[in-house]
């Protein structure tokens, strides 16, 4: 957007598409095939005051979008906003996800102090918040002992810090025995006193592997939830193994419970190697289940498919239109940013969103996907609305100079115009040297 934004208290925002998800309420107008209202926002004090027909006449003054797009603020799911920004001194030679636990691991041992933490995880906020997100989930590594002492103290520092700007939420991270080990009770402890959900990693790389010893594990997962009323949030199948079900094995688990708390899924990238009988029976009992599928494709693109040097075959997403077709929830989210996991990355839900709508084949029903990146989220995070604009309801959303999805998504919006309580924040990204300090050149590691 090259137009200035009105300083005035009341604004006459003209001609913007909003899409029709993003709206609350009765539309101002009817959906173009790609689900866009064309409308009026009439801004008072910070409140949308009224949604009306493109072209209206009022008072105040008028600032012509001239088409371009209006999105309710992003809600990112799944982030790891603890280990972000490590890249020049943790890299990972092979591009593995095994590769990027041992390379994480090391980094984690020799660096992960309080200041170093807080300043990674910040850098990463002021990113999101510049991009237009208004709610964002980080999950928190609790591998090495004493880590999560430290990470959980700097999430709930910055969550104060940030109220008001932005809903800061946190899952805590533990390996594949989620909750059996003794020495996790303390953990759970500090999981339920920061207002965090229990998190963890499931999958199963081998037939021959006893699926019963994951549901008795989950079992324990969802009874503890229950006493402590957490919800729940894991990493699930990040891999191409057809053997890999624990999707279909969590999905059991909440209805063998009647579990009442919300329960969400990343990755959950096998499916995509299964044979059909097996993924529809997955896709129901995960919409049985009431499940959100959270699919991160810029990061399992960079991870899946690794074959020893040669091109990746497959892309690493869940059935991402399969699940939607069946009406089960499903989110797009930015995962990591500038580490092992991913090199690149930005906390930018535009890059997400076009990753996702590219390597999906998304583009034929853009109308029903704009949630994957705002109401689906939004309503897990407890974002204002829902992530929705209404009559009444605050003033937040992103101003794009793009009119259109090809426009929107051709290009990384660099002019957006990130718009809170009706003014313009004009936050701007972070500079890396920001982060010299903390991530210096003398504590490169090569774990080679
Ligand atoms: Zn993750």
């Amino acid at each position: 957007m090259t137009k200035p934004w009105p300083a005035n208290d009341r604004i006459h925002l003209a001609n913007v598409h909003v899409p029709i998800q993003g709206l609350a309420g009765d539309a101002p107008g009817r959906p173009d095939e790609d689900g866009l209202v064309r409308l009026d926002l009439v801004i008072e004090r910070g409140i949308v005051a009224d949604l009306l027909p493109a072209g209206s006449v009022t008072g105040g003054a008028v600032c012509d979008a001239d088409g371009g797009m209006v999105l309710p603020p992003f809600a990112d799911l799944h982030a790891h906003l603890d280990k972000g920004h490590i890249f020049r001194r943790a890299r990972n030679p092979e591009g593995t996800l095994v590769g990027a636990r041992a390379s994480t691991r090391t980094d984690t041992e020799r660096h992960w102090r309080e200041e170093d933490v807080e300043a990674r995880f910040e850098f990463a906020l002021e990113c999101a918040y510049a991009h237009g997100t208004g709610a964002i989930r980080t999950h928190i590594d609790c591998f090495v002992p004493g880590q999560a002492e430290i990470s959980f103290a700097v999430f709930r520092r910055l969550r104060e810090r940030w109220a008001g700007r932005m809903v800061v939420e946190a899952a805590a991270l533990v390996s594949t025995d989620l909750y059996d080990a003794p020495e996790n009770g303390a953990l759970i402890d500090m999981i339920a006193e920061s207002g965090a959900r229990l998190g963890g990693i499931t999958y199963r790389l081998d037939h021959g592997e006893d699926p019963a010893v994951v549901d008795a594990r989950l079992d324990r997962l969802l009874t503890l939830a229950r006493e402590r009323k957490l919800d729940v949030d894991l990493h699930v199948d990040e891999n191409g193994a057809p053997s890999s079900t624990t999707l279909a094995q969590v999905a059991e688990a909440v209805i063998r419970h009647g579990f009442e708390g919300h329960v969400v899924c990343g990755h959950c990238c096998s499916m995509s190697m299964q044979e059909e009988p097996v993924w529809r029976r997955t896709v129901g009992l995960a919409r049985d289940a009431g499940l959100t599928i959270v699919s991160l494709p810029l990061v399992n693109q960079f991870l899946q498919g690794r074959i020893d040097g040669g091109t990746p075959r497959w892309r690493g997403i869940p059935l991402l239109r399969e699940l939607k077709a069946a009406g089960v929830a499903v989110a797009l989210a930015s995962d990591n940013c500038r580490d092992p996991y991913h090199a690149f990355g930005d906390h930018d839900m535009i890059e997400v969103f076009g990753a996702g709508v590219r390597m999906g084949h998304l583009e034929a029903e853009l109308d029903r996907w704009p949630s994957s990146i705002t109401t689906v989220p939004a309503s897990l995070l407890g974002l204002a609305e829902g992530g929705r604009i209404r009559r009444g309801g605050p003033a937040d959303f992103q101003l794009f100079g793009a009119r259109d999805y090809s426009e929107l998504l051709a290009r990384r919006q660099p002019d957006r115009m990130v718009i809170r309580g009706g003014r313009h924040i004009d936050a701007r990204l972070p500079d890396y040297r920001k982060l010299d300090r903390v991530v210096a050149r003398s504590q490169i590691v090569h774990t080679q």
